[in-house]
């Protein structure tokens, strides 16, 4: 547990916070608050028995940010109001997050099977953006980002000035967009918005806090990386190419998820994105399902 604050601290997830496992947030004090629970299960259990968590905050619907819910199932449950009741059936939540029922049900077959997960229920609570969820000696701002996920949130706590900044995570993959309802430019819409807060510190989900000189750096290297993404498929298009094909490249996992949804599913997305807004934009053209480079 890293203290951020009075009355705030980190805890990292498990597998240094990678997915499928998140870093949560805790705020004591008045009572006891958990935003995230997919620090891993055994770890949830221990603060629990230490703390007794009485509100769990979701930042999203993820499933690295739910996993491990169902431990505190009868706890109070604040959801964004963005968030649907497909939370409540893996398919259903499956086929929100791949954009159809057949890969909707390999997708809850997946995150029950390895990741354990078990479906939300309907909250007891909801928050929006600009709605201060206020905690005493902590106060925070909830910020909509959507584009990474329409029910996407960060945090920023008024008392410490500290952005809780959720999936801007400063990974090396850069920023992931890879559902249906994921869209790049409100993405750097948020990212920007976000940015505009006076932190001191930021933490994301996955990785360990930053003070807040290094963190403007990080947020610009992060906003980098949609134009790498975009450059890199650009690249692609050299000599007409199909969807599949640029699929089969593997632009950004490189083919190491191969003959999973996160590949098969996901990483589509990303390319079909990208190529939507380099054919709106005038670089690319397409004819019979070939993507080819303008000028
Ligand atoms: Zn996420």
């Amino acid at each position: 547990m890293i203290k951020l604050a009075k009355d705030l601290y980190l805890i990292e997830g498990d597998n240094n916070a990678r997915f499928p496992f998140c870093n949560a947030f805790l705020i004591t004090g008045r009572e006891t608050v958990i935003i995230d629970t997919g620090i891993g299960e055994q770890k949830l259990k221990e603060i629990d028995r230490t703390n007794r968590i009485d509100r769990v905050i979701i930042s999203h619907s993820h499933p690295d940010h739910i996993s491990g819910y169902s431990v505190l199932r009868d706890r109070y449950l604040m959801l964004p109001e963005e968030t649907g009741d497909e939370v409540n059936d893996l398919v259903k939540l499956g086929t929100r997050l791949t954009g159809s029922t057949e890969d909707g049900i390999k997708w809850a077959a997946f995150v029950k099977n390895i990741l354990r997960l078990e479906p939300l229920r309907d909250p007891d609570g909801r928050y929006g953006n600009g709605d201060i969820l206020d905690f005493d000696s902590v106060r925070l701002e909830a910020i909509h980002v959507p584009g990474h996920l329409n029910d996407h949130y960060c945090f920023f706590d008024h008392e410490s000035k500290t952005l809780l900044s959720t999936d801007i995570d400063f990974s090396s993959f850069g920023p992931w967009y890879g559902n249906p309802e994921c869209s790049i430019e409100p993405f750097i819409k948020g990212i920007r918005k976000v940015m505009t807060f006076p932190y001191d510190q930021v933490c994301s989900s996955h990785k360990l806090p930053i003070t807040g000189v290094a963190a403007k750096g990080c947020f610009e290297q992060f906003l980098e990386m949609f134009d790498r993404h975009r450059q890199q498929i650009l690249g692609l298009c050299d000599s007409p190419t199909t969807l599949d094909q640029m699929a089969a490249i593997s632009p950004f996992y490189g083919n190491k998820l191969k003959g999973t949804i996160v590949q098969d599913v996901f990483e589509k997305n990303m390319i079909q994105k990208n190529l939507d807004l380099l054919v709106r934009d005038g670089l690319l053209e397409k004819q019979n399902g070939y993507f080819r480079r303008i000028g």
